[in-house]
């Protein structure tokens, strides 16, 4: 036989045995390729098979492990259909329950009377009577210690949690030997106490306990950060070499004359900021952060009106489709007034379209240019160049996270960057997200903006909630219900995620039940008849979620459930009831943001938490809620975010939308409150560099940050 290749990290997953052309499908679906990419598929959440149930107190919408002692003779039953049914007996001390199995006789010896085992399933109750059906059966003695943590992952069509495990258990036994070499250099790994790389990997996917899980993830969260600040470090360093376009003459008055307002004092220092840095060769980076509503938008295209009053060419680049629509929508009216070219160009762009602007901004023949274009990262492709590029505006920055940003200044050489957010960040983690950036707030309200009055309630308030509602959209109005984590799988009653798991290794006591979107919205929709009620979550395509966001922009739509998808930026002036579920799970700041959502027209707006039950519990939870309803500064809540939050408490980390919401995308760690890892990880990647610039002596750690930068701008593009 011929020897065998090489098999390493970036090996496709079909060299694993048993995964063929269709396993490998399912697994593209998920994002998965490599082997790298397999480990990297952390469980979604975690059975919780230690949490053993009496009968009686099984959970009722999830499964339970239960401890049973086989009373009756496993029996095979044959049904018509050829299909046959394993049937038998077994009790606790709260009652007795039956058994079955569909098609699977071999197991019929399996259960002799009187041995005892852990099922975990689903107990079924009907009056006193137990059933389960396909429990996973384990043999069960005092002495033998069964893992309590099983590993749940977010799947596809084609794939089962079983194959998933194995797959994974697999690739890691191919890698044991790699594994070995741990990339984080060892002083390091020593000086922050941290388990190896292969340890983590191991206990994050099959956990011998919760307190190996938090080992697990703590590592694991310092090599994302870690690796995170060595590449943006990296691709940061050319940003300060002179070359940029000097953009000296403006006049803001066409524009300015055209505003139904004035501006206000912190957006008129924010412009002048921007037009002071646009004034020199070195190319400007930066960021323009304010709160939702207080205008970051005219900032951008008085910066655009600089960058084309100086022959050169600006772009403004918005997250997601309907939000370059609606720049798109108020901005090129205003400058096309003015003699100013203005093209959209988004992914549903057609193809004779996309040409014609594509040639429209390469051309150097100024009556044929384009001045300005407005669009998605679509924007970012190939082919897509400027003959005179001098601005690019990036909106709702932390949508994008710094890897789009390397890829876009990469592109435009040294044009300069504007960079939009509206998350307010506190200034340590500023510092480390955004070092590489100037920083310009804009901390004050265009005048007479009515604030959104805020409350917290629990499920008692239900019926009243209900009827408001009710009266808002009589009134003319719309309606946001945001609930947290939307999987293809709903979380379970008794499934444990990373949010149960407490710094100190112990569980939550009692998860609060969740309010699923899905059904909540068909909840909902039964509820009010009358109305149209949509539904929105981050896993649907995104030209399907603007159509969504567009029949709630429309009218068409009066109550719009989602996840957080719905965060950013979009403007719906009409909306004035924003309704959170489960608010114990949301960060302030997002809550914030969320809030900010409404109050955005001329209706009185309000902002309803709500909160789950056994949610309100403790003095945090308590204290957070208060501090929505009395404080209306993002950056006052920024603080107390960081404040209130332990780096510890893993709170919101079960939901891959809010993890987002930090700043940055990250598979485990979340930038809020991981603060402490983050400032740590950042400190190290610093030093590190600082002694090594390219990383020459760390080959291992060198080729990650490429492929992790790589990698994300081959899927922009
Ligand atoms: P954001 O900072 O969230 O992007 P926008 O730029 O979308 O905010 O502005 C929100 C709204 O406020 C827009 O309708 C805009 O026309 C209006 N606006 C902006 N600046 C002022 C101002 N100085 N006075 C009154 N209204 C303003
Ligand atoms: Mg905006």
């Amino acid at each position: 036989m011929a020897q065998a290749a090489i098999i390493t990290e970036q090996s496709p997953v079909t060299v694993l045995s048993g995964v063929g052309p269709a396993r490998a499908a399912a697994y593209e679906k998920l994002g998965i390729r490599t082997l790298k990419d397999l480990i990297a598929h952390y469980p979604r959440a975690y059975e919780n098979r230690g949490d053993i149930r009496l009968l009686s107190e099984a959970y009722v919408d999830g499964k339970s492990a239960v401890i049973l002692t086989v009373a009756t003779e496993p029996k095979v039953l044959r049904l018509r259909s050829r299909k046959t049914f394993l049937k038998f007996r077994a009790f606790d001390d709260s009652g007795s329950c039956e058994i079955t199995y569909f098609n699977q006789d071999y197991l019929k010896s399996k259960f002799p009377i009187g041995s005892v085992f852990r099922f975990y399933g689903k107990v079924e109750r009907a009056g006193r009577r137990y059933t389960m059906s396909s429990p996973i059966a384990e043999a069960w003695t005092e002495s033998a210690s069964l893992p309590t943590l099983c590993p749940i992952y977010r799947m596809s069509d084609g794939l089962s949690q079983k194959q998933i495990a194995k797959d994974i258990a697999t690739a890691m036994e191919l890698l044991a030997a790699a594994a070995c070499i741990d990339p984080l250099p060892l002083d390091i790994r020593e000086k922050r106490g941290l388990c190896t790389r292969a340890f983590a990997q191991r206990h994050i996917h099959d956990p011998e306990n919760p307190q190996m899980l938090v080992i697990a993830r703590r590592r694991l969260v310092y090599d994302e950060f870690f690796e995170f600040a060595l590449g943006a470090a990296m691709t940061h360093k050319r940003s300060k070499q002179s070359g940029a376009p000097i953009c000296k003459s403006v006049d803001l008055s066409p524009l300015l004359s055209q505003l139904p307002y004035r501006l206000t004092g912190a957006q008129e220092r924010a412009i002048g900021d921007v037009l002071r840095d646009m004034a020199q060769d070195v190319p400007m980076s930066r960021m323009l952060v304010g709160d939702v509503g207080c205008g970051k938008t005219v900032c951008a295209a008085a910066a655009m009106l600089c960058a084309v009053q100086n022959g050169r060419q600006a772009a403004l680049m918005a997250p997601t489709e309907i939000l370059a629509q609606q720049h798109y929508h108020d901005l090129a009216p205003l400058l096309e007034a003015i003699g100013i070219r203005c093209v959209l160009l988004t992914g549903s762009t057609t193809a004779a379209q996309k040409r014609k602007i594509k040639e429209a901004l390469a051309t150097n023949d100024p009556k044929k240019r384009a001045d300005v274009v407005i669009g998605t990262h679509a924007l970012l492709s190939d082919g897509v160049d400027f003959s005179a590029p001098g601005l690019v505006v990036t909106d709702e920055q932390h949508r994008f996270g710094a890897r789009q940003r390397a890829k876009l200044s990469e592109k435009n050489g040294h044009a300069h960057l504007l960079v939009m957010s509206a998350t307010p960040i506190p200034r340590s983690l500023a510092l480390v997200l955004y070092g590489d950036l100037d920083i310009s707030k804009i901390d004050e309200m265009p005048p007479g903006r009515q604030r959104v009055d805020t409350f917290a309630v629990d499920e008692s308030y239900r019926e009243r909630l209900n009827g408001f509602i009710q009266k808002q959209i009589e009134d003319g109005g719309q309606v946001y219900v945001v609930c947290p984590a939307v999987e293809e799988q709903e979380e379970e009653e008794g499934e444990v995620t990373l949010y149960d798991v407490l710094s100190d290794g112990s569980l939550r006591d009692k998860p609060a039940p969740l309010k699923a979107a899905v059904t909540f919205s068909e909840e909902l929709q039964a509820r009010f008849p009358q109305y149209k009620v949509a539904f929105l979550h981050g896993r649907m395509k995104s030209a399907e979620k603007d159509k969504v966001m567009k029949t709630f922009a429309d009218g068409e739509v009066q109550i719009l459930v989602s996840t957080t998808v719905i965060e950013v930026g979009v403007n719906v002036p009409n909306a004035c009831l924003m309704i959170v579920e489960n608010a114990e799970r949301f960060g302030l700041s997002q809550l914030h943001q969320l809030r900010g959502r409404v109050g955005r027209g001329t209706r009185k707006s309000y902002c309803i938490l709500m909160v789950g039950e056994g949610g309100a519990r403790g003095e945090t939870a308590r204290a957070r809620l208060e501090t929505m309803r009395t404080t209306y500064d993002g950056y006052a809540i920024a603080e107390q975010d960081l404040a209130q939050r332990g780096p510890g408490d893993f709170l919101g980390t079960s939901d891959g939308a809010i993890r987002q919401s930090g700043g940055l995308t990250f598979r485990l760690a979340n930038a809020g409150e991981d603060v402490t890892i983050l400032t740590d990880a950042t400190s190290d990647a610093r030093a590190l560099l600082g002694e090594d610039p390219t990383l020459s002596e760390y080959p291992l750690l060198a080729r990650s940050v490429q492929a992790l930068f790589d990698i994300d701008a081959a899927l922009i593009s």
